[in-house]
């Protein structure tokens, strides 16, 4: 019967001997294991009751068996909602009352909370390792089975937004949403079968669970399986690499390490970066240590990759490309939804078969973020050159308004980081009597840099109109950063809250 997701993976796979991980936790682990791992794993879920459209829960460490889960969710039909190891029980109470799954696979250690909250779905156990209760019913289950009946419009996976404003939501991503992209993007970053992706991403996000790992299933590529990113650990194994997917921390991680040469880097085919903005600095700085130009692109959870710099032709720093093959983009006057022309700034708004069919169970929210026309409104600013690059601005909700004029926090943080002395800055908007707003800068200094605030603010005298100039500049050793090495302006806002009232 058609499964329409993993009978792509099936069509395209190479011989069962051929490698799938070929470093990881454990041992190596061949196509033919994927199959039959997956195999068992789907068998364990239907005996557990669980039915095509049921979610399946997994808050578990990285691990390949955490992989093998999320194919066999996919060949018995269920839902795979992978969750952050880092939320606490709490916060796991709102995702499991919220996706009702039927079965929730947990940490040893958290068995017993998650038990408590659980609403009568079965509780199995998968440790760090890769091993516990849901490995050991795998082990008595055949290495066959007869995969579920799903189409290109039935759910594959539920990832909750990371929700730095109200409450996460889920973006219910069908079979197709994520077949379509990763056959696009094999593609397009020209993956095959010689391929080895170095992979040090978290798999509970779609960078590390779908860019990474359906590129490579659908390539019938390999890949090193890293449990997190270690800089150290990423350069031993950088030899047995063709290929990198990594967030902007990665790169700049990297290029702090003494092993970052041109040698080192000279049989990589391909570097790529998202999930956050690449600083234009650590772009020319990679290209001038490695002479590679690495590749930005830009994606979300609810629409997997949009856009993406070209594999031949120019790689813009501070661009994440045109728009990518069968996916269409535009800039609108976001209250309006007037499409505005080449060069002004507005919504960035994709429509293509990579959106997302909606948010669970939240039709309102779905409905409010589409248009009529089926574009869906990204809640990110930016705007498309020229050339038809997408340039980001930042996220809708970090849009300045102080005096009744709009201040676009990248145009502030751009002169800012390229003043000597600083490494990287954020600007945030913060309550203020007169203003409504005042732009604030958060500034990281240089080891060993002479620049105060007083310094900042002068220099961008007579760089930027004076409404734009920052009104405080606070230095700080590091800016708050997630997992996916986004900087948290909402942490950042939280922390000077007061400043100006
Ligand atoms: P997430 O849903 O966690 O993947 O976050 C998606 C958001 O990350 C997007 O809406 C953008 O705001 C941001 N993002 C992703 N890729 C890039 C990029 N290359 N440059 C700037 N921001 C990005």
């Amino acid at each position: 019967m058609a499964n329409h997701l993993f009978d792509l993976v099936r069509a395209r796979m190479p011989a069962a001997q051929s490698p799938f991980i070929v470093h990881r936790d454990a041992k190596a682990l061949s196509y033919g294991d994927l199959e039959a791992m997956s195999a068992r794993l789907a068998g364990v879920l239907v005996a557990a009751g669980v039915v095509p459209g049921d979610r399946v829960a997994v808050q578990v460490e990285k691990s390949a068996n955490a992989l093998m889960l999320y194919v066999a969710c996919v060949r018995a039909g269920a839902v795979f909602l992978p969750l952050n190891a880092a939320y606490t029980l709490a916060e796991l109470e709102y995702f499991i009352g919220d996706a009702e799954p039927a079965l929730i696979v947990c940490d040893p250690s958290r068995q017993a909370g998650i038990v408590a909250i659980a609403r009568g779905a079965a509780v199995e156990t998968l440790d760090a390792g890769g091993e516990g209760s849901l490995m050991q019913r795998a082990q008595g289950m055949p290495d066959l089975f007869a995969d579920a009946a799903r189409g290109p419009d039935d759910l594959a996976a539920i990832l909750y937004t990371s929700g730095t404003t109200g409450r996460s939501k889920g973006a219910m991503l069908s079979h197709d949403n994520l077949a379509s992209n990763a056959l696009t993007l094999v593609e397009f970053w020209r993956f095959s079968r010689s391929d080895v992706l170095l992979h040090a991403l978290p798999i509970f996000h779609t960078h590390g669970l779908f860019v990474g790992t359906n590129v490579v299933l659908l390539a019938g590529a390999s890949m090193l399986f890293l449990p997190k990113f270690d800089a150290d650990e990423v350069m031993r194994l950088l030899p047995r690499a063709t290929t990198m997917m990594g967030v902007p921390t990665f790169y700049v991680r990297l290029l702090d390490h003494a092993g970052l040469t041109r040698e080192a880097t000279a049989h990589m085919r391909l570097f790529v970066s998202g999930s956050a903005p690449l600083l234009a600095d650590t772009h020319r700085d990679w290209s001038q240590r490695t002479g590679h130009a690495i590749l930005e692109r830009y994606g979300m959870t609810e629409t997997n990759m949009n856009t993406s710099n070209p594999y031949d032709g120019d790689r813009v720093a501070g661009t994440v490309g045109p728009p990518l093959p069968g996916i269409a983009a535009r800039i609108t006057e976001p209250d309006t939804g007037a499409v505005l022309p080449a060069g002004e700034i507005g919504m960035i708004e994709v429509k293509g078969p990579n959106v997302f069919k909606g948010y669970w169970r939240n039709p309102e929210k779905t409905a409010s973020e589409f248009r009529v026309d089926g574009f869906f409104i990204t809640g990110d600013l930016g705007k498309i050159d020229e050339k038809g690059y997408v340039h980001i601005v930042g996220r809708g909700k970090d849009l300045i308004i102080t005096g009744g004029y709009n201040v676009y926090p990248k145009e502030v943080e751009s002169e800012i980081d390229a003043l000597p002395g600083v490494v990287e800055s954020a600007v945030i908007g913060l309550a203020h009597k007169d203003f409504g707003e005042a732009v604030t800068a958060v500034v990281v200094r240089a080891k060993g840099a002479d620049l105060d605030d007083r310094a900042v603010m002068a220099a961008l005298e007579g760089r930027l109109a004076r409404f734009k100039q920052p009104k405080r500049v606070f230095i700080v050793d590091e800016l708050p950063r997630n997992t996916m090495g986004k900087v948290q302006k909402n942490v950042l806002r939280e922390m000077y809250a007061g400043v100006f009232v």
